[in-house]
Protein backbone atom coordinates (compact mmCIF):
# COMPACT_ATOMS: atom_id res chain seq x y z
CA UNK A 1 0.00 0.00 0.00
CA UNK A 2 1.05 3.41 -0.76
CA UNK A 3 1.43 6.22 1.59
CA UNK A 4 -1.68 9.14 1.03
CA UNK A 5 -0.67 12.19 -1.09
CA UNK A 6 0.35 14.46 1.42
CA UNK A 7 -1.10 18.39 0.72
CA UNK A 8 2.03 19.16 -0.99
CA UNK A 9 1.90 16.22 -3.39
CA UNK A 10 -2.00 16.91 -4.07
CA UNK A 11 -0.98 20.99 -4.60
CA UNK A 12 1.78 19.49 -7.28
CA UNK A 13 -0.89 17.07 -8.72
CA UNK A 14 -2.86 20.47 -9.23
CA UNK A 15 0.02 22.70 -10.88
CA UNK A 16 0.52 19.89 -13.31
CA UNK A 17 -3.03 19.69 -14.35
CA UNK A 18 -3.02 23.49 -14.65
CA UNK A 19 0.11 23.43 -16.70
CA UNK A 20 -1.39 20.80 -19.14
CA UNK A 21 -4.25 22.92 -19.46
CA UNK A 22 -2.22 25.85 -20.57
CA UNK A 23 -3.19 27.88 -17.35
CA UNK A 24 -1.07 31.23 -16.47
CA UNK A 25 1.85 30.71 -14.84
CA UNK A 26 0.89 32.72 -12.19
CA UNK A 27 -1.19 30.18 -10.73
CA UNK A 28 0.49 26.71 -11.72
CA UNK A 29 3.15 28.88 -9.78
CA UNK A 30 1.00 29.52 -6.97
CA UNK A 31 0.24 25.82 -6.25
CA UNK A 32 3.77 25.09 -6.24
CA UNK A 33 5.20 27.83 -3.71
CA UNK A 34 2.34 26.40 -1.15
CA UNK A 35 2.86 22.62 -2.02
CA UNK A 36 6.60 23.53 -1.17
CA UNK A 37 5.61 25.97 2.08
CA UNK A 38 3.44 22.82 3.26
CA UNK A 39 6.08 20.99 2.78
CA UNK A 40 8.83 22.59 5.06
CA UNK A 41 5.58 23.01 7.58
CA UNK A 42 5.15 19.57 8.12
CA UNK A 43 1.52 17.77 9.29
CA UNK A 44 1.55 18.06 12.67
CA UNK A 45 1.83 21.83 12.45
CA UNK A 46 -0.75 22.27 9.42
CA UNK A 47 -3.32 20.27 11.73
CA UNK A 48 -2.92 22.65 14.32
CA UNK A 49 -2.80 25.67 11.80
CA UNK A 50 -6.12 24.44 10.42
CA UNK A 51 -7.48 24.09 14.14
CA UNK A 52 -6.67 27.83 14.79
CA UNK A 53 -7.46 29.12 11.57
CA UNK A 54 -3.52 30.56 10.85
CA UNK A 55 -3.06 28.65 7.45
CA UNK A 56 -3.17 32.21 5.37
CA UNK A 57 -0.54 33.58 7.84
CA UNK A 58 2.26 31.40 6.21
CA UNK A 59 3.78 32.49 3.14
CA UNK A 60 2.58 31.55 -0.19
CA UNK A 61 -0.96 29.98 0.83
CA UNK A 62 -3.98 32.09 0.50
CA UNK A 63 -7.27 30.79 0.45
CA UNK A 64 -7.54 28.49 -2.27
CA UNK A 65 -4.74 26.44 -0.95
CA UNK A 66 -5.56 26.69 2.60
CA UNK A 67 -8.92 25.20 1.29
CA UNK A 68 -6.98 22.27 -0.73
CA UNK A 69 -4.86 21.70 2.48
CA UNK A 70 -7.90 21.75 4.62
CA UNK A 71 -9.93 19.22 2.36
CA UNK A 72 -6.88 17.10 2.15
CA UNK A 73 -5.93 16.67 5.34
CA UNK A 74 -9.93 15.82 6.21
CA UNK A 75 -9.27 12.80 4.06
CA UNK A 76 -11.08 14.03 1.15
CA UNK A 77 -9.92 14.85 -2.47
CA UNK A 78 -9.78 18.75 -2.67
CA UNK A 79 -12.54 19.87 -4.76
CA UNK A 80 -10.53 21.96 -7.27
CA UNK A 81 -8.41 19.17 -8.01
CA UNK A 82 -11.23 16.80 -8.43
CA UNK A 83 -12.88 19.23 -11.09
CA UNK A 84 -9.62 19.24 -12.56
CA UNK A 85 -9.43 15.85 -13.05
CA UNK A 86 -13.27 15.67 -14.20
CA UNK A 87 -12.23 18.48 -17.23
CA UNK A 88 -9.70 20.42 -17.07
CA UNK A 89 -7.07 18.02 -16.48
CA UNK A 90 -7.36 15.83 -19.82
CA UNK A 91 -6.46 17.69 -22.98
CA UNK A 92 -8.95 20.98 -23.26
CA UNK A 93 -9.52 19.89 -26.97
CA UNK A 94 -11.15 16.60 -25.49
CA UNK A 95 -13.03 18.51 -22.45
CA UNK A 96 -14.42 20.95 -24.65
CA UNK A 97 -16.15 18.43 -26.94
CA UNK A 98 -17.31 16.52 -24.28
CA UNK A 99 -18.69 20.02 -22.62
CA UNK A 100 -20.37 20.96 -26.65
CA UNK A 101 -22.05 17.20 -26.93
CA UNK A 102 -23.55 17.79 -23.80
CA UNK A 103 -25.34 21.31 -25.09
CA UNK A 104 -29.14 21.37 -25.69
CA UNK A 105 -28.96 24.71 -26.65
CA UNK A 106 -28.30 28.30 -26.75
CA UNK A 107 -29.83 31.34 -24.32
CA UNK A 108 -28.06 34.76 -26.25
CA UNK A 109 -28.81 34.79 -30.01
CA UNK A 110 -29.50 38.47 -31.82
CA UNK A 111 -32.20 38.42 -35.14
CA UNK A 112 -32.58 41.46 -37.42
CA UNK A 113 -35.12 42.98 -35.30
CA UNK A 114 -32.50 44.30 -33.33
CA UNK A 115 -28.96 44.44 -34.37
CA UNK A 116 -28.74 40.95 -36.04
CA UNK A 117 -28.31 39.98 -39.42
CA UNK A 118 -30.79 37.56 -40.19
CA UNK A 119 -34.39 36.99 -39.75
CA UNK A 120 -35.72 34.86 -37.01
CA UNK A 121 -36.36 32.07 -38.60
CA UNK A 122 -33.28 31.80 -40.42
CA UNK A 123 -31.60 31.58 -36.71
CA UNK A 124 -34.13 29.25 -35.53
CA UNK A 125 -33.43 26.83 -38.60
CA UNK A 126 -29.94 26.99 -38.29
CA UNK A 127 -30.00 26.32 -34.49
CA UNK A 128 -32.22 23.30 -35.21
CA UNK A 129 -29.51 22.42 -38.12
CA UNK A 130 -26.59 22.30 -35.15
CA UNK A 131 -28.72 20.01 -32.84
CA UNK A 132 -29.95 22.45 -30.44
CA UNK A 133 -33.10 21.68 -28.69
CA UNK A 134 -34.19 25.15 -28.05
CA UNK A 135 -32.55 28.29 -28.85
CA UNK A 136 -33.45 31.72 -26.67
CA UNK A 137 -34.30 35.03 -29.05
CA UNK A 138 -32.60 37.75 -26.80
CA UNK A 139 -32.79 41.24 -29.25
CA UNK A 140 -31.99 43.95 -27.14
CA UNK A 141 -33.62 46.65 -25.04
CA UNK A 142 -34.71 49.97 -25.81
CA UNK A 143 -32.04 52.33 -25.16
CA UNK A 144 -29.76 50.57 -26.84
CA UNK A 145 -30.47 52.30 -29.94
CA UNK A 146 -27.52 51.82 -32.06
CA UNK A 147 -28.44 48.10 -32.00
CA UNK A 148 -32.17 48.97 -32.84
CA UNK A 149 -33.44 48.03 -29.17
CA UNK A 150 -36.92 46.63 -28.57
CA UNK A 151 -39.36 49.02 -27.63
CA UNK A 152 -42.24 47.56 -25.44
CA UNK A 153 -44.72 47.35 -28.72
CA UNK A 154 -41.97 46.03 -30.89
CA UNK A 155 -41.09 43.16 -27.90
CA UNK A 156 -44.99 42.30 -27.76
CA UNK A 157 -45.23 42.09 -31.51
CA UNK A 158 -41.82 39.98 -31.73
CA UNK A 159 -43.58 37.77 -28.72
CA UNK A 160 -46.82 36.87 -30.78
CA UNK A 161 -44.42 35.52 -33.65
CA UNK A 162 -42.49 33.36 -31.35
CA UNK A 163 -45.74 31.81 -30.49
CA UNK A 164 -46.94 31.10 -33.96
CA UNK A 165 -43.11 29.71 -34.89
CA UNK A 166 -43.76 27.52 -31.55
CA UNK A 167 -47.12 26.56 -32.81
CA UNK A 168 -45.58 25.70 -36.60
CA UNK A 169 -42.79 23.90 -34.93
CA UNK A 170 -41.47 23.25 -38.55
CA UNK A 171 -38.15 22.65 -37.54
CA UNK A 172 -38.38 20.53 -34.29
CA UNK A 173 -36.79 23.41 -31.83
CA UNK A 174 -38.10 24.99 -28.65
CA UNK A 175 -37.88 28.80 -29.28
CA UNK A 176 -37.35 30.22 -25.74
CA UNK A 177 -39.02 34.35 -25.61
CA UNK A 178 -36.09 36.51 -24.21
CA UNK A 179 -34.21 39.84 -24.43
CA UNK A 180 -30.57 41.14 -23.51
CA UNK A 181 -31.71 43.86 -21.42
CA UNK A 182 -29.26 46.81 -20.82
CA UNK A 183 -28.65 47.48 -16.97
CA UNK A 184 -29.35 51.12 -16.18
CA UNK A 185 -26.83 53.14 -14.97
CA UNK A 186 -28.39 52.61 -11.25
CA UNK A 187 -28.72 49.23 -11.95
CA UNK A 188 -32.42 48.68 -13.15
CA UNK A 189 -33.30 46.76 -16.06
CA UNK A 190 -34.12 48.47 -19.31
CA UNK A 191 -37.21 47.00 -20.04
CA UNK A 192 -41.47 46.69 -18.43
CA UNK A 193 -41.47 44.54 -15.23
CA UNK A 194 -44.36 42.87 -16.95
CA UNK A 195 -42.63 42.17 -19.67
CA UNK A 196 -39.47 40.93 -18.19
CA UNK A 197 -42.25 38.76 -16.16
CA UNK A 198 -43.45 37.24 -19.18
CA UNK A 199 -40.03 36.22 -21.15
CA UNK A 200 -38.83 33.29 -20.59
CA UNK A 201 -34.87 33.87 -20.75
CA UNK A 202 -33.90 37.36 -19.59
CA UNK A 203 -29.49 38.04 -19.87
CA UNK A 204 -28.74 41.22 -18.32
CA UNK A 205 -25.56 43.44 -19.85
CA UNK A 206 -23.81 45.86 -19.57
CA UNK A 207 -23.24 48.12 -22.71
CA UNK A 208 -23.07 51.66 -21.32
CA UNK A 209 -20.52 53.55 -18.93
CA UNK A 210 -18.51 50.54 -19.36
CA UNK A 211 -15.34 52.72 -17.27
CA UNK A 212 -17.24 53.63 -14.23
CA UNK A 213 -15.53 53.23 -10.84
CA UNK A 214 -15.33 49.56 -9.76
CA UNK A 215 -17.34 50.34 -6.87
CA UNK A 216 -20.10 52.23 -8.53
CA UNK A 217 -20.32 49.37 -11.29
CA UNK A 218 -20.15 46.60 -8.80
CA UNK A 219 -23.10 47.76 -6.79
CA UNK A 220 -25.00 48.46 -10.12
CA UNK A 221 -24.40 44.90 -11.47
CA UNK A 222 -25.03 43.55 -8.07
CA UNK A 223 -28.36 45.39 -8.61
CA UNK A 224 -29.23 43.80 -11.95
CA UNK A 225 -28.34 40.23 -10.60
CA UNK A 226 -30.58 40.80 -7.15
CA UNK A 227 -33.43 41.65 -9.80
CA UNK A 228 -35.99 38.24 -10.04
CA UNK A 229 -36.16 39.09 -13.40
CA UNK A 230 -32.40 38.25 -14.27
CA UNK A 231 -31.37 34.62 -15.14
CA UNK A 232 -28.23 35.52 -17.01
CA UNK A 233 -24.95 38.17 -16.21
CA UNK A 234 -23.88 38.59 -20.11
CA UNK A 235 -19.85 39.26 -21.05
CA UNK A 236 -19.51 40.72 -17.76
CA UNK A 237 -16.49 42.30 -18.00
CA UNK A 238 -17.03 43.79 -21.90
CA UNK A 239 -13.76 42.88 -23.15
CA UNK A 240 -13.20 43.34 -26.84
CA UNK A 241 -9.76 41.53 -27.68
CA UNK A 242 -9.61 41.65 -30.98
CA UNK A 243 -11.72 42.51 -34.43
CA UNK A 244 -13.20 45.26 -36.28
CA UNK A 245 -14.61 46.82 -33.30
CA UNK A 246 -11.01 47.31 -32.07
CA UNK A 247 -9.84 46.25 -28.84
CA UNK A 248 -11.77 47.34 -25.06
CA UNK A 249 -10.21 46.84 -21.57
CA UNK A 250 -12.44 45.08 -19.25
CA UNK A 251 -14.63 47.19 -17.15
CA UNK A 252 -13.45 46.84 -13.53
CA UNK A 253 -16.25 45.81 -10.33
CA UNK A 254 -15.13 43.06 -7.51
CA UNK A 255 -15.37 39.80 -9.37
CA UNK A 256 -15.44 37.86 -5.75
CA UNK A 257 -18.54 40.42 -4.89
CA UNK A 258 -20.07 40.09 -8.01
CA UNK A 259 -20.20 35.95 -8.84
CA UNK A 260 -21.36 35.96 -4.93
CA UNK A 261 -24.53 37.53 -6.01
CA UNK A 262 -24.55 35.38 -9.11
CA UNK A 263 -24.53 32.32 -6.86
CA UNK A 264 -26.68 34.12 -4.16
CA UNK A 265 -29.56 34.43 -6.50
CA UNK A 266 -29.68 32.02 -9.27
CA UNK A 267 -28.11 34.10 -11.72
CA UNK A 268 -25.78 32.10 -14.52
CA UNK A 269 -22.62 33.61 -15.79
CA UNK A 270 -22.39 34.12 -19.42
CA UNK A 271 -19.24 32.07 -21.00
CA UNK A 272 -19.59 34.31 -24.21
CA UNK A 273 -18.23 32.45 -26.86
CA UNK A 274 -17.83 35.46 -29.51
CA UNK A 275 -14.08 35.17 -30.34
CA UNK A 276 -14.07 39.00 -30.39
CA UNK A 277 -15.15 38.63 -26.36
CA UNK A 278 -13.98 35.51 -25.30
CA UNK A 279 -15.46 36.69 -21.06
CA UNK A 280 -15.14 36.54 -18.25
CA UNK A 281 -11.31 36.02 -18.89
CA UNK A 282 -10.09 32.93 -18.25
CA UNK A 283 -9.19 34.04 -14.31
CA UNK A 284 -12.13 35.53 -13.01
CA UNK A 285 -14.08 32.48 -15.07
CA UNK A 286 -11.89 30.04 -12.64
CA UNK A 287 -13.02 32.12 -9.67
CA UNK A 288 -16.90 32.23 -10.59
CA UNK A 289 -15.93 28.54 -10.65
CA UNK A 290 -14.84 28.85 -7.09
CA UNK A 291 -17.54 30.61 -6.24
CA UNK A 292 -20.10 27.75 -7.21
CA UNK A 293 -21.68 29.79 -9.31
CA UNK A 294 -23.75 28.15 -12.50
CA UNK A 295 -23.34 29.07 -16.28
CA UNK A 296 -24.89 30.10 -19.72
CA UNK A 297 -22.55 28.79 -22.10
CA UNK A 298 -23.75 31.20 -25.68
CA UNK A 299 -22.65 32.78 -28.49
CA UNK A 300 -24.36 36.07 -28.39
CA UNK A 301 -24.57 34.97 -32.48
CA UNK A 302 -25.85 38.24 -34.80
CA UNK A 303 -25.69 35.61 -37.67
CA UNK A 304 -26.48 32.18 -38.28
CA UNK A 305 -22.60 31.14 -38.58
CA UNK A 306 -21.51 32.40 -35.74
CA UNK A 307 -24.19 30.13 -33.86
CA UNK A 308 -21.29 27.50 -34.15
CA UNK A 309 -19.40 29.81 -32.24
CA UNK A 310 -19.68 27.54 -28.99
CA UNK A 311 -17.13 25.26 -29.11
CA UNK A 312 -14.88 28.73 -28.38
CA UNK A 313 -16.94 28.62 -25.19
CA UNK A 314 -16.41 25.23 -24.33
CA UNK A 315 -12.08 25.38 -24.76
CA UNK A 316 -12.60 28.04 -22.21
CA UNK A 317 -15.12 26.04 -20.03
CA UNK A 318 -12.87 22.82 -19.77
CA UNK A 319 -9.46 24.78 -19.38
CA UNK A 320 -11.51 26.43 -16.24
CA UNK A 321 -12.74 23.00 -15.15
CA UNK A 322 -16.21 24.30 -15.14
CA UNK A 323 -18.54 21.22 -14.23
CA UNK A 324 -20.86 20.41 -16.96
CA UNK A 325 -23.98 19.98 -14.62
CA UNK A 326 -23.53 23.80 -13.67
CA UNK A 327 -24.03 24.65 -17.25
CA UNK A 328 -27.76 25.33 -17.59
CA UNK A 329 -28.00 24.93 -21.26
CA UNK A 330 -26.66 21.49 -20.55
CA UNK A 331 -30.53 20.99 -19.39
CA UNK A 332 -33.70 19.88 -20.64
CA UNK A 333 -35.66 22.79 -21.46
CA UNK A 334 -38.34 21.79 -18.77
CA UNK A 335 -35.24 22.07 -16.31
CA UNK A 336 -34.04 24.95 -17.50
CA UNK A 337 -37.50 27.13 -17.19
CA UNK A 338 -38.14 25.41 -13.72
CA UNK A 339 -35.12 27.41 -12.85
CA UNK A 340 -35.72 30.96 -14.70
CA UNK A 341 -38.43 30.75 -12.91
CA UNK A 342 -41.52 30.71 -15.56
CA UNK A 343 -41.79 26.75 -16.11
CA UNK A 344 -44.87 25.50 -15.76
ZN1 LIG B 1 -24.30 42.51 -25.33
ZN1 LIG C 1 -25.79 40.15 -27.37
Amino acid sequence: MTADPTPGDLMRRIAFLLERAREPTYRVRAFRTAAATADSIGIAELVERIEAGTLTELPGIGKVTATVITEALGGEVPVYLRRLEATGGRPVAEGGAEIRAALRGDLHVHSDWSDGGSPIEEMVRTAAGLGHEYVALTDHSPRLTVANGLSPERLRKQLDIVDELNARNEHGIRILTGIEVDINEDGSLDQSDELLGRLDVVVASVHSKLRMKSDELTERMVTAIANPHTDVLGHCTGRLITGGRGTRPESTFDPEIVFAACERFGVAVEINSRPERLDPPKRLLRLAVEAGCSFALDTDAHAPGQLDWQPYGCERAAACGVPIEQIVNTWPVDDLLAWTGRGS
